[in-house]
C-alpha cells in the first residue's frame, strides 16, 4: 500500500502551523467579528433585553465566536478533509462507515439539526482513511444547510475526490427547528439518501448497503 499525493494540498495543510505567527483575529476580532458582535447585541436589544446586564455582556462576543465555529466549513472543501490520505489498494467490497455523529444549522431557522450519517463506497483501487470521511461530512455539515442538500453533497465530494465504483449515504437526523416551533413534532426523525455509481444501477448492494446502515445487520 502507498500513498497518492492529494491532487491539491490546501494552503494551511502546507504550511507548518509551528512556523505560522498567532493569527490577528486570535487576539483582536476582525471587522467581520466585530460587525457580527454588533448585530448580535442589536437583535438582543430587538427581543427585549437589556445588552447591557452582566449576564449579557460577552453574549454578543460568545454568539459570534459560535456561529464562526459552527459555520467553519465554509472555506473548506472535500479536498483538503482527505489531503494525505487517499492509498492505492486492491479492495472490491463495500466499505462502510455507520454513525458518523453530525451537526449542522438548517439554513430557514438557523437552528441546529443533527444525527447521524452512513457513509458507504465501492473502492476502484484506492481507499481513504476512515477518519477523512467523518470529515467530509463535516466540511459540508459546518454551514447553512438543507439535509437533502447535505446529502448529496457528501455523495458527489466522494465521488470526486476517490473516483470509487459508487457512494451510498444516509442521513437521520433532528431538526430543533421542527421540534423546538411550529408543528413540535418531537419525535420526528428526518431520513434522506443519496446513492451514486453502482450504489444506484444495482438494486442489490443499494439493499445491502440500506439493510447494513439503517439495521446495522
Ligand atoms: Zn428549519
Amino acid at each position: 500500500m502507498r500513498s497518492i499525493p492529494a491532487p491539491m494540498q490546501s494552503a494551511a495543510a502546507a504550511q507548518s502551523p509551528a512556523t505560522l505567527p498567532e493569527p490577528a483575529s486570535a487576539r483582536t476580532p476582525s471587522a467581520a467579528d466585530a460587525e457580527l458582535q454588533r448585530l448580535v447585541r442589536r437583535m438582543l436589544e430587538l427581543l427585549g433585553e437589556d445588552p447591557d446586564r452582566p449576564g449579557l455582556a460577552a453574549t454578543p462576543r460568545r454568539v459570534a465566536n459560535a456561529l464562526r465555529w459552527l459555520t467553519r466549513g465554509y472555506g473548506r472543501d472535500a479536498l483538503d478533509a482527505v489531503a494525505g490520505a487517499i492509498f492505492e489498494e486492491r479492495h472490491d467490497s463495500m466499505v462502510l462507515v455507520r454513525g458518523i455523529e453530525l451537526y449542522s444549522l438548517c439554513e430557514h431557522h438557523m437552528l441546529p439539526f443533527f444525527g447521524q450519517a452512513h457513509v458507504a463506497y465501492i473502492p476502484d483501487g484506492r481507499i481513504v482513511g476512515l477518519s477523512k470521511i467523518a470529515r467530509v461530512v463535516d466540511v459540508f455539515a459546518r454551514r447553512l444547510q438543507v439535509q437533502e442538500r447535505l446529502t448529496d453533497q457528501v455523495a458527489d465530494a466522494l465521488m470526486r475526490v476517490l473516483r470509487p465504483r459508487g457512494v451510498a449515504v444516509v442521513v437521520e437526523a433532528r431538526h430543533l427547528c421542527m421540534m423546538m416551533r411550529g408543528v413540535e413534532k418531537q419525535n420526528s426523525k428526518t431520513i434522506t439518501s443519496a446513492v451514486r455509481g453502482v450504489f444506484a444501477t444495482e438494486p442489490a448492494v443499494r439493499e445491502e448497503f440500506l439493510r447494513h446502515a439503517l439495521h446495522g445487520a
